[in-house]
């Protein structure tokens, strides 16, 4: 049994009151660790080390600063087996995903913000008769990270780099589902010699510490991924005391599909979105818009490639679909199937869990899932499932489904499948999504906006969205005549 401590002052330590929380292995139904549940009195220490760490944190240039962030990238990277490794033993995902996918995307987040801070530039304003303005973007403070676990390292490092970059205090709340490779960056800072108390990562439930941080007085600003539902929560709560909130929130993601794509790269890059993860991404596209000339064959195509994938234990290299992550998140999926059952629509195929023998017998697992027929006015259509599963539906013309993707209160993502140009930019402005992939689907230019529209979220992440999230503009006007 291992146990993790919290990350604070620069050092490992124990919940004050003791309490911990129990960690699964999702492919073998079994707790294999325990994780703080800390309280008030943890999260006290952590902001007194932040407070005092902060002015000379803010205070060390961005080349040092940025220093420390490729430093920690590094040691990442010699380490890239042991975090991979740790990150599919806690979520459930295949290790080949891990590999290539969670562990470099982590290094690539702090390497981008590492580099980012040292090119980064501030405004000026020129007025005629001797006026200049110039803006400033000073740090905020301490602020709050909390994150999911569908990509557990990968998410920690997107919020704490760009933060920690500009010259914040971060206090982190990982996902206390999937809270391991938190534990194992903690062990990393303090390798590399991150100053004490300029990132505090203090692990529990969201409903308890999470919620403690959102409305501690000492947090100026609050970044959160997660879903909709916690998202409005943590939403109410911060704007009542004034802070800054950026949330990343589900979706209910649209691919799009015209008869004139590139029909291969399309069928491959679908079974991706639609089973990348067991389905666990917000970017997924839980809906799949086929036009009608090409729906049967797209049928018969992705039904066959579907049944390609291989379900098993996540820690053998020819696996690539794992276990659902917990216990509660596989129910949620199968109560989903239940509504789509009893809603009329039929499952092509799936629909169902899924045995693996040996050591993963214990395991959530849930086979690929295809639904037909799936009626637009059920809840099942409208609501994010977030599991491997996709619903097929027909459209006719440009200007139809336009319509049908944004019959949703969603608005992340979407991917258009055309090679007509025309049809490409029409509905790409036309579609109501903050990511809007043609010919592609999770290409992703660090330097981009990514953030959701409607229940999707709030501002942006990404290149400078992130930089200007967590500083503060002050604009200085000068008379110089
Ligand atoms: P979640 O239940 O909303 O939890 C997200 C994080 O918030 C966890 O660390 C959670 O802690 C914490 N939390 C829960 N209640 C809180 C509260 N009242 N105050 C402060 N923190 C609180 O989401 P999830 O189930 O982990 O993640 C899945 C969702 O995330 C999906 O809807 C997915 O679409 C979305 N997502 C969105 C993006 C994006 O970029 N738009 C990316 C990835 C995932 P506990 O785990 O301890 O409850």
């Amino acid at each position: 049994m291992k146990t993790i401590f919290n990350y604070i002052d620069g050092k490992l330590v124990k919940p004050k009151k003791a309490n911990y929380i129990d960690v699964f292995n999702p492919s073998r139904g079994k707790v294999y660790a325990k994780c703080p549940e800390s309280s008030s009195s943890d999260l006290t220490l952590a902001i007194k080390s932040s407070k005092k760490a902060l002015n000379s944190w803010k205070e060390l240039s961005n080349e040092k600063r940025s220093k420390i962030l490729f430093n920690i990238a590094n040691e990442i990277e010699k380490k890239h087996k042991e975090f991979a490794i740790a990150e599919t033993i806690d979520n459930g995902k295949p290790l080949n995903d891990s590999r290539s996918i969670d562990v470099p995307r982590a290094i690539n987040n702090l390497r981008f913000y590492a580099s980012a801070v040292i090119n980064d530039s501030s405004e000026s304003h020129s007025l005629p008769n001797n006026v200049i303005n110039y803006t400033l973007r000073d740090p905020l403070g301490i602020v709050a990270c909390i994150s999911p676990w569908n990509y557990p390292l990968h998410l920690l490092t997107w919020k704490i780099a760009p933060a920690l970059a500009i010259g914040n205090c971060v206090i982190a709340k990982p996902s206390e589902v999937t809270p391991m490779t938190a534990y194992l960056f903690s062990k990393v800072c303090i390798k590399v010699g991150l100053p004490k108390g300029v990132l505090n990562i203090v692990h529990g439930s969201g409903g308890n510490i999470g919620q403690e941080i959102v409305e501690h007085p000492d947090i100026k600003a609050v970044s959160f991924t997660g879903g909709t539902k916690t998202g409005k929560i943590i939403s109410k709560t911060a704007s009542s005391l004034l802070k800054k909130v950026s949330l990343e929130l589900g979706g209910k993601n649209p691919i799009i599909v015209f008869d004139d794509c590139n029909y291969e790269e399309m069928l491959k890059t679908t079974i991706k979105s639609s089973f990348g993860n067991q389905g666990q991404i917000c970017l997924c596209g839980e809906r799949i818009f086929i036009q009608d000339s090409i729906y049967t064959k797209f049928k018969k195509d992705f039904v066959k490639e579907a049944k390609k994938l291989k379900i098993g234990d996540p820690l053998k290299s020819t696996t690539n679909q794992g276990s659902i992550v917990s216990k509660a998140h596989y129910h949620k999926i199968l109560s989903y199937f239940n509504a789509v059952k009893d809603s009329g629509a039929k499952f092509i195929i799936g629909g169902r869990s899924k045995k693996v023998r040996g050591d993963c017998s214990d395991g959530w697992f849930i086979e690929p899932s295809i639904v037909e027929d799936l009626s637009r006015k059920t809840k099942c259509y409208k609501e994010e499932a977030f599991g491997p599963v996709v619903s097929l539906h027909k459209f006719k013309t440009r200007d139809e489904v336009i319509q049908l993707a944004n019959e949703t209160n969603y608005g992340l993502s979407a991917s258009i499948w055309t090679s007509n140009l025309k049809t490409a930019h029409k509905v790409a402005q036309m579609i109501d999504f903050g990511i809007v992939w043609v010919n592609t689907w999770n290409l992703r230019d660090l330097r981009t906006p990514f953030g959701g529209m409607k229940d999707s979220g709030l501002g942006r992440e990404g290149g400078k969205e992130s930089i200007r999230f967590f500083s503060e503009p002050k604009n200085v006007c000068i008379n110089y005549s």
